[in-house]
């Protein structure tokens, strides 16, 4: 998506610095026929499909640091824009003792906002840092700005 490797710098420091105790990335990982494609009657084109190169985590990304990966988005009538909305990133996270869950990434109104959500759904301190993410425009979803007023709302610190 536009200006979506702009943040992977900010990305790999935030991964690499010790504030945090597990780092988890998150990728789209759609079947053929996913909902959120146009031929279904979704917002987006066709991406990220399983197992193809476009549903690859960006190169300049650093993977070493990247504790658990989580794929989102496998079941064809599920969004999939929050990982919460499978119940295990949730049970990882307690496990862990988590408190706080530090989110950023691409999109800002779409995927960070569905999943900052279901953070705090869950019962997590949320910190959303829009500097580290990106928004993506399209007919039929929220803004981006829109998202992060939402976020603020919801109980989220936005940065
Ligand atoms: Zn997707």
């Amino acid at each position: 998506m536009p200006g979506g490797d702009e943040i992977a710098a900010r990305l790999n420091e935030l991964a690499a610095s010790d504030r945090f105790e597990l780092v988890v990335a998150t990728r789209d990982w759609h079947p053929p026929d996913h909902c959120s494609f146009e031929k279904q009657g979704g917002p987006w084109p066709v991406h990220c499909v399983q197992g193809t190169k476009g549903a690859e985590l960006h190169p300049a990304l650093d993977f070493e640091r990247v504790d658990v990966l989580f794929d989102s988005g496998q079941e064809p009538h599920l969004e999939g824009y929050s990982a919460f909305e499978r119940p295990e990133l949730g049970s990882i996270l307690r496990e862990k003792r988590v408190d706080i869950v530090y989110v950023a990434g691409l999109a800002t109104n779409i995927c960070v906002r569905g999943t900052a959500l279901g953070a705090l759904e869950e019962g997590f301190g949320v910190t959303v840092d829009t500097r580290a993410s990106r928004g993506i425009d399209a007919e039929g979803v929220v803004s981006t700005a829109d998202a992060v007023d939402e976020l603020g709302r919801a109980g989220a610190t936005v940065i």
